[in-house]
């Protein structure tokens, strides 16, 4: 047995020293299995593709149940990520399984924002893990990690080529997620076909850059098999719950009318290879890479957006707290900044309110002069007309006192006149 020990002071020198006996830290291993077996394991599949590809026969036929779910229709007015989530147990190992399928996946017209609400899905699902990691009493070891795993693509058998939706969501998704791209329904495609539609496949992902996920070959106990399978992406894969008597056996087959199709068959399609490669072999590489690599760029990328970062301008080491106080005065900084202009606006704007209201004032005493004024002068005015209007009932007056004088003058002299005929007419 030997054993390293740790030499503080002389930074990177350890020392190895020989066990003299049975310490007994050679059942870590043992003791991380128990552990893990008993808290259980989850697994989150994402499945992409259009509806009708056999996205839920697929999922029940790899995990051997039937889960719950009615067919989508192709009326769905947008993509939307249904979630469901079950929990499965296999000899002593529970797994806590989630699977989430595209609705309405290539079914509109305008398929250009297709890809927008699974992106969306998979942000919100680190952003939720990472809101628990930033909490201060956070309980990750319960915590429902929804994070997707794994994002099984389902391409069409056209035996053609990809289609640009299907180029677009995968590029979208290809940082985000670990992308198994598999040829649903391989049962249309001839052998021939098969092989030159995977070629051209491949080639495409190559040339427009999009990154799937490789089995790794870091490992040496699966290398082999890993490497193998890797030259056999994209998986033709058939679906089918069905059970139909082989020989002796009852197997998954479809059956059409010039004969059956076997989905455990590997020289019928690749559902097989797929089980293995996604289930058996690779789920915890799986689960890990969602954890290192596409959660961590997540992660770093939000954090760094926050404004938090590892070094300062001159490299050197800056710590949260640091980070943390230089981001508050920043934004004490900035208030003040934000004050100070408030002020200055206010200010601004009494005093043009001032000026405004000066301006105002001065017209109305404008006016009320103007307006005194043209009285004065109506005064002025009707005063004349008032006194030439006395002056001509003065002279009337004068004229009326005159002509009565006459008047009663003429009737004196009519009245003597007037009897000295009565007495001529008597005599
Ligand atoms: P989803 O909308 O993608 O979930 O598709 P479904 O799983 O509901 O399957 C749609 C139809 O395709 C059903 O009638 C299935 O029986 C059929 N189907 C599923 N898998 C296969 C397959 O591998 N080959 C063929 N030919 N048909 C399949």
């Amino acid at each position: 047995f030997y054993v390293s020990i740790g030499q503080p002071r002389i930074q990177g020198c350890c020392r190895t020293v020989p066990l003299a006996g049975h310490v007994g830290f050679d059942s870590l291993p043992d003791q991380l299995v128990n552990k893990s077996v008993s808290q259980g394991f989850c697994f989150n599949i994402l499945c992409v593709g259009e509806t009708g590809l056999g996205k839920s026969t697929l999922m029940d036929t790899l995990f051997n149940t039937k889960f719950e779910g009615e067919p989508a229709t192709h009326t769905q007015p947008g993509v939307q990520l249904q979630s469901n989530t079950y929990d499965l147990q296999e000899s002593n190992v529970g797994l806590k399984l989630t699977i989430v399928s595209t609705v309405g996946f290539g079914d509109q017209i305008n398929k250009e924002d297709s890809y927008k609400p699974i992106v969306e899905f998979i942000d919100a699902q680190f952003e939720a893990y990472l809101q628990e990691e930033l909490k201060i009493r956070r309980v990750l070891h319960t915590y429902h990690d929804s994070r997707i795993h794994a994002c099984l693509y389902f391409i069409a058998p056209t035996g053609h080529s990809l289609k640009s939706l299907d180029l677009v969501t995968m590029k979208k998704l290809d940082s985000k997620v670990n992308i198994i791209p598999i040829i649903a329904k391989s049962d249309a495609i001839s052998k021939s076909e098969l092989t030159k539609f995977k070629i051209k496949i491949t080639s495409e992902l190559v040339s427009n850059g999009v990154q799937i996920y490789q089995f790794p070959t870091d490992d040496e106990s699966v290398a082999e098999i890993n490497g193998t399978m890797n030259a056999h992406l994209p998986f033709a894969v058939i679906g089918s719950t069905e059970e139909l008597k082989i020989g002796n056996k009852m197997m998954k087959a479809r059956q059409y009318p010039w004969g059956t199709v076997q989905v455990e068959n590997e020289a019928h399609c690749d559902f097989v290879k797929l089980r293995e490669m996604l289930i058996r072999v690779n789920m915890e590489d799986l689960r890990e890479q969602t954890h290192t690599r596409h959660y961590e760029l997540y992660r770093r990328c939000k954090l760094e957006e926050m404004g938090f970062k590892d070094t300062d301008p001159d490299s050197k080491p800056f710590s949260l707290q640091e980070t943390y106080e230089a981001k508050r005065n920043e934004f004490l900084g900035e208030l003040q900044k934000k004050e100070e202009e408030m002020r200055q606006m206010f200010v601004q704007r009494v005093k043009e309110k001032e000026a405004e209201l000066k301006e105002a004032e001065k017209e109305l005493h404008e006016k009320f002069d103007r307006l005194k004024k043209l009285h004065q002068d109506e005064k002025k005015k009707l005063e004349d007309k008032k006194k030439s209007l006395d002056d001509e009932v003065n002279a009337f007056k004068q004229r009326k006192t005159a002509a009565e004088l006459l008047q009663s003058q003429g009737s004196q002299a009519g009245g003597s006149q007037t009897l000295k005929r009565d007495k001529e007419k008597k005599k």
